[in-house]
């Protein structure tokens, strides 16, 4: 079964994302648990764990559906000495509060290596960065999110995932989300048939499904290898209607939750309820 949902607001408390996801006609959601464009956050009050959690148990949403996303300003891959530790000290915080939210997937981007350092060193700093955090924290699984390549992050190209997740001493707690606009960015053609099937044998071959736990889904506004994130609503994009049925009808992304992060949020129920009516 497919678990729907999109990336909700938690303004007011954490637990307002949840009250959104059901009137948008979720069953699964993401949230930031902080405000991701600054470095401290204050603790997560009790009242808000508490009423997140209800929230989730009202709704019949499991805990495995959803997907915090860590703040924008985190750099596991970040060469300067001061950056890297704010980074780490930050995801370790992004780990903990999902912890004492009762999840435990924590949707990360890579990192960049901002041209200080190789693409190699990156990737080894941000495994580092992950087994340090995971060292200090108990079920937390971080969720390494492919990047469309902007810039000098990381991430893009499946073998740049799997280099990762190598370096990882933990292997239970690591796990891959796959964005769709950031995908067909990043170079692979899922707006063909062909493309769909080589992109996911790529993965299989190179990362592997048993580390997929939860999915990005957006078309996008710019074309395949244009290595620009712009998300665009569903069917409406450059990877266009086609994917999306393909997609519902592959039982690979089952039982994970499936965010959709496309620009017009007026548009995610009839989105969601779509994607459902594709499901044959
Ligand atoms: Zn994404
Ligand atoms: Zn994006």
């Amino acid at each position: 079964m497919k678990y729907i949902g999109a990336h909700t607001s938690s303004a007011g408390g954490v637990e307002n994302a949840v009250a959104e996801a059901v009137r948008i006609g979720a069953d699964a959601l993401a949230l930031f648990t902080r405000n991701q464009k600054a470095w401290v956050s204050k603790p997560l009050a009790q009242k808000n764990i508490e009423a997140f959690k209800q929230a989730l148990a009202d709704a019949k949403i499991a805990p495995e559906h959803v997907l915090p996303h860590d703040s924008y300003l985190i750099n596991l891959g970040n060469p300067t000495e001061e950056g890297l530790a704010k980074s780490r000290a930050a995801f370790l915080n992004e780990l903990q509060r999902a912890e004492q939210l009762g999840l435990s997937l924590v949707n990360f981007h890579p990192g960049a290596h901002l041209n200080q350092l190789s693409e190699e060193a990156c990737l080894d700093l941000i495994a580092e960065s992950i087994n340090g955090a995971l060292d200090k924290t108990t079920t937390a699984v971080a969720v390494i999110e492919n990047t469309a390549g902007q810039g000098s992050n990381l991430g893009f190209a499946f073998p740049q995932i799997a280099r990762i997740i190598a370096g990882v001493t933990d292997k239970s707690r690591v796990a891959v989300c796959i964005d769709t606009c950031h995908t067909f960015a990043a170079g692979y053609d899922l707006s063909t048939e062909a493309g769909y099937e080589a992109t996911f044998d790529a993965f299989e071959r190179e990362v592997g499904f048993r580390y997929l736990r939860a999915i990005h889904l957006n078309d996008s506004k710019k074309g395949c290898g244009s290595r620009v994130d712009r998300h665009e609503s569903l069917g409406l994009g450059m990877i266009g209607e086609e994917f999306f049925h393909r997609f519902m009808n592959d039982a690979r992304f089952d039982d994970m939750p499936i965010i959709l992060e496309t620009p017009d949020e007026a548009r995610w129920p009839e989105e969601i309820a779509w994607l459902r009516s594709l499901a044959r």
